[in-house]
């Protein structure tokens, strides 16, 4: 293990790749998190907002929603995690896990067993074997099993890393104790000359140079939000992470209630839906979709 953070931005490909390679894909789901249903679709006004943080809504108004990892396996550089989900300490303690506030603002379901670690295991995945995790951003419900895997790189973005750091972190989704351990963090800087396009999107980084894995930069709801595509064996998988929390998001384009950046969202979602155009055979995985979720399968070849 490490003695201090290691930051180091990237422009080349990870080594590992190989021609042609394709992936498997298996969906985790974490636990889960009650939501009004503003949270994800903010109607307009200050009565929208107050209606998003649950005001003047009823328990059975709100929703439960999924909180996703990815686990990808890659013939030759192994296993890659996609998100590493919430703390292993929320399923028993949520304070703990998510700080005083973090607790009266969050009802969490999740079981000991959801913990990603856990599902690693339960899958014959040593968590320790891990060596890369991308992390789509650093939200509290996406960063918050990072401890979990000493033994990996993560590869985020200098703009999250940076917003990350930022004042008023927990306003904005971060907790910086789930990212402040001495660990390796590359970042992709989408705003470098070499990053190139991908399908729709205008800026792409190709993970292991095999076209395998390419990561792809959807900024707005967060500062420096990246999604994943992956190439399977018949089709492909889109895995927007919080670009889109729901399917009704790329087509109507309604903001959640955490945002970065309006304009970046709506060219992000623009992106995702030229994606879908050019590639109408892909398996789209919107972030937070109840309904989506539960009609994913546990994996896919
Ligand atoms: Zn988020």
């Amino acid at each position: 293990m490490r003695d201090e953070i290691v930051t180091q931005t990237i422009s080349e490909p990870l080594s590992g790749g190989s021609p042609g390679a394709t992936v498997t894909l298996r969906p985790l789901r974490c636990g889960e998190i009650l939501a009004p249903p503003g949270f994800l679709r903010l109607d307009d006004g200050v009565a929208g907002k107050a209606r998003a943080v649950g005001l003047g809504i009823g328990e059975r108004q709100k929703v439960w929603i999924p909180l996703p990892t990815f686990l990808v396996e890659h013939p030759t550089a192994g296993h890659v995690l996609i998100d590493t989900g919430p703390p292993a300490s929320a399923a028993h303690d949520i304070k703990a896990a998510f700080g005083r506030l973090g607790a009266a603002i969050y009802t969490l379901r999740m079981k000991p067993e959801d913990a990603v670690a856990t599902q690693l295991r339960a899958h014959g995945v040593d968590p320790r074997s891990i060596k890369t995790v991308v992390l789509t951003h650093l939200h509290l419900d996406h960063a918050g099993s990072i401890s979990e895997f000493p033994h990996a790189r993560f590869i985020t973005t200098t703009r999250e890393w940076a917003s990350a750091h930022g004042p008023r972190g927990f306003q904005r989704g971060y907790i910086k104790r789930q990212f402040d351990h001495a660990f390796d963090y590359k970042l992709i800087n989408y705003d470098a000359p070499e990053i190139n396009s991908f399908a729709s999107f205008g800026r792409a980084f190709d993970l292991f140079g095999d076209g395998s894995i390419t990561l792809v930069s959807t900024p707005g709801h967060s500062a420096g939000h990246q999604s994943v595509v992956l190439r399977m064996g018949g089709r492909e998988a889109l895995l927007c992470g919080d670009a889109a929390y729901l399917k009704q998001t790329i087509s109507d384009g309604r903001r959640p209630l955490i945002l970065h950046d309006e304009h970046n969202f709506k060219r992000s979602l623009r992106e995702i839906r030229g994606y879908m155009q050019i590639t109408p055979s892909a398996l789209v995985v919107p972030g937070h979709d109840p309904e989506a979720w539960s009609r994913l399968d546990a994996f896919y070849d």
